[in-house]
């Protein structure tokens, strides 16, 4: 059982190989050629921060990501879109590499389809808060706790899978409460050690090319942010990643050695579900691309499915067994 206490895991190529052939038949894992480096497991117990980038966070916490050299992990916010999620997943395919993503609860609920492209073409998908306040830090506890795990269930809910216990703070602003609490539920923390920059005002598909590569230069390696709802992200990323390749960049592609496991007492809270039956109604407003999309379908899915989507389905598809399973000994 030595391996629930390692913090990472580096599966053997009979993993590797399987995932990237069963994702697409060309990227049959090949060292010598594939831009994919190593599929690595993550642990989330009691919380760790992975990436430097810490606001109100207490330092000692941030755990130090297992990247060689020359590796980097892609990791994608704010999504699902459609049209810009879309090129993204068909980019990362054509170069053979798996990103993780952190889905917007309420995105995900709108963007289930595309969503659950995301999980089918084998990337991992954590979650981004159930509406992305950039004020989280800020709420009532209460509040907090809805965001996080509201975010987490209609994520889990639209995937269809179980989905990895990692989060990302809206606006990378965590607070020393809220870490707590994702300690107390065995969620870690993805934090960033590059910034693209494809959310900076003005942004252009050769100045997030330039900041990441240069940026990653200094750092060697690490955790770089995009966002998968940027339409100058998509058009950058084939380049970027043409760019890194040619560098003797590797893509590692993080897993987690558990599925996040659904609090259902928050869930089963009336109050927080009316709440995000609300959020969602201003969310569908603001991104759908027709109104009449988001109808009450939608929002009933989320009231009725939330909390019997949970703790049993979850645990039998839990993601550690179908990962160790297939690699004794770990
Ligand atoms: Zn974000």
């Amino acid at each position: 059982m030595r391996y629930l206490r390692t913090l990472f895991t580096i599966l053997f190529t009979a993993v590797l190989s399987r995932q990237a052939a069963a994702a697409s038949p060309d990227c049959a894992y090949d060292p010598a050629r594939t831009h994919l480096s190593r599929i690595v497991a993550a642990d989330s117990t009691n919380g760790p921060i992975y990436g430097q980038m810490v606001q109100g966070a207490d330092k000692s916490q941030v755990r130090t990501l297992a990247l060689l050299d020359h590796e980097i992990v892609l990791t994608f916010d704010d999504g699902p879109l459609a049209a810009t999620t879309s090129v993204i997943l068909d980019t990362l395919d054509r170069h053979c590499v798996k990103a993780t993503f952190f889905p917007i609860g309420g995105m995900a609920l709108l963007g289930s389809k595309t969503l659950r492209e995301i999980g089918e073409r084998g990337h991992t998908i954590g979650s981004h808060t159930w509406s992305h306040p950039l004020s989280l830090r800020s709420m009532p506890f209460e509040r907090i706790k809805a965001e996080i795990e509201g975010g987490f269930a209609a994520v889990g809910q639209a995937a269809g899978v179980p989905i990895a216990p990692f989060f990302r703070f809206p606006g990378l602003g965590d607070s020393p409460e809220a870490v707590a609490y994702l300690a107390s539920r065995n969620i870690s923390i993805w934090s960033v050690d590059v910034v693209a920059g494809d959310a900076e005002r003005g942004a252009t598909p050769a100045s997030i090319a330039r900041n990441t590569i240069s940026r990653l230069e200094r750092l060697g390696k690490g955790i770089v942010l995009f966002h998968d709802i940027k339409h100058t992200t998509a058009e950058a990323l084939d380049g970027i990643l043409t760019s890194l390749e040619n560098s003797g960049y590797k893509v590692v592609h993080i897993v987690s050695n558990t599925a996040y496991q659904p609090d259902s007492r928050v869930l089963a809270n009336p109050e927080i579900l009316r709440s995000m039956a609300a959020d969602a109604a201003r969310t569908g407003k603001r991104t759908a691309p027709k109104p009449e999309e988001l109808n009450e379908g939608v929002v009933t899915v989320a009231h009725s499915e939330w909390i019997e989507l949970d703790p049993e389905v979850v645990a039998r598809q839990r993601l550690a067994g179908a990962i160790f399973a297939a690699e004794p000994g770990m």
